[in-house]
């Protein structure tokens, strides 16, 4: 058999010396009925709480300081299943919240039944503290984070909408168009449905320039633009600055017949702005408008070539009118 390194006396000093130097509170109890009842506790575990003198009931001990409740669970459970129990408790003292490991170990007699609860506890509060800092921070970088990133979406935002927006008439401009024209073309395609392009020029419109200037102009064409956007109603329906004084109405779904109709509403209500083009045929701002209408096999370009071929022979035609591809 092996020898126990220690006499018994030994054993006893490095045990006393323990129990009086440690920092870590140490403590015998006993189960009495419904309760426990200190038996000892060493100068640890006095400085911290100077009531944990022997004899004194611990539903006594929690009752006026502050220990979290259910903080006896574990001495029951150490005394229903005779095993060592860990568990953490937080204690306010003094205003402070200490958190504790606290390590429960059952003395058991020869019959097997738990006489004594070993006790000792080691304070993690100190580790705690930077750790709660660290937390802490750790939630102001969040934060920050969060707030920089949404910075950054706000502006990428902006970047896209600018990227598909023409400036001076805030309409969609070319890029987006070309998309959109992609997009509906295979919407229309898959649905079997038809697809209107219409193609708007101002009519003299260099005639314009030359007579009031180039920012007569641009508000002219700002003028035109809003009108243009007001007959834009369906969701689906896109409006353009294709570029210069061209613009382009892409109506899904419309057949010829409607198409036309929105092209001459658009022409009624420029003419209703009676913006003066003095030395153009007409004495005001007109358009001129090429309508293209496809249903089956047909591209991009093919719808394009289309409406503006009969924007073309509008203008060939005497301009201020709309005329449908066939
Ligand atoms: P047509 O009836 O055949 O369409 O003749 P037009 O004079 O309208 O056509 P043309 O292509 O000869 O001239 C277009 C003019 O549009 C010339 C150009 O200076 C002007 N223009 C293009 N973009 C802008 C713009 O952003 N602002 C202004 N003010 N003028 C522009
Ligand atoms: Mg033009
Ligand atoms: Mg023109």
């Amino acid at each position: 058999m092996k020898q126990n390194p220690f006499n018994q006396e030994e054993l006893m000093l490095f045990f006393e010396q323990l129990w009086k130097k440690s920092l870590n509170p140490f403590w015998v109890c006993k189960p009495i009925a419904d309760d426990f009842e200190m038996i000892i506790a060493n100068p640890a575990a006095q400085a911290l709480d100077k009531r944990q003198t022997p004899g004194t009931k611990f539903s006594e001990l929690i009752a006026h300081s502050g220990y979290s409740h259910g903080i006896l669970s574990g001495y029951y459970q150490c005394l229903a299943t005779k095993e060592p129990v860990e568990f953490e408790q937080t204690v306010k003292h003094n205003g402070k919240e200490f958190v504790f490991r606290t390590f429960l170990v059952p003395i058991l007699d020869d019959n097997d039944k738990v006489t004594h609860i070993w006790g000792t506890s080691h304070n993690l509060t100190d580790f705690l503290d930077p750790q709660r800092e660290l937390l802490a921070l750790n939630e102001l970088l969040d934060a920050k984070v969060r707030e920089r990133t949404e910075q950054l979406n706000h502006a990428m935002e902006k970047l896209e909408k600018l990227s598909i927006t023409d400036e001076l008439t805030q309409l969609a401009n070319r890029r987006y168009f070309d998309k959109a024209l992609k997009k509906e073309i295979a919407r229309a395609k898959r649905s079997a449905r038809p697809l209107a392009l219409i193609y708007f020029d101002i009519d003299y419109f260099k005639t314009f320039n030359d007579t009031y200037g180039h920012s007569a102009g641009d508000r002219c064409l700002k003028q035109v633009a809003k009108v243009l956007a007001a007959h834009a109603k369906r969701s689906a329906d896109v409006v353009a600055r294709y570029g210069g004084e061209e613009f382009v109405m892409l109506l899904p779904d419309l057949h010829k017949e409607q198409a036309l109709e929105v092209a001459e509403l658009v022409r009624r209500d420029i003419a209703k702005l009676k913006l003066h083009n003095e030395n153009a045929p007409a004495g005001q701002v007109t358009m001129s408008a090429g309508i293209a209408v496809v249903q089956d096999n047909f591209t991009a370009d093919d719808l394009l070539k289309l409406a503006d071929d009969a924007l073309y022979k509008s203008k060939a035609d005497g301009r201020n009118r709309s005329l449908v591809a066939d």
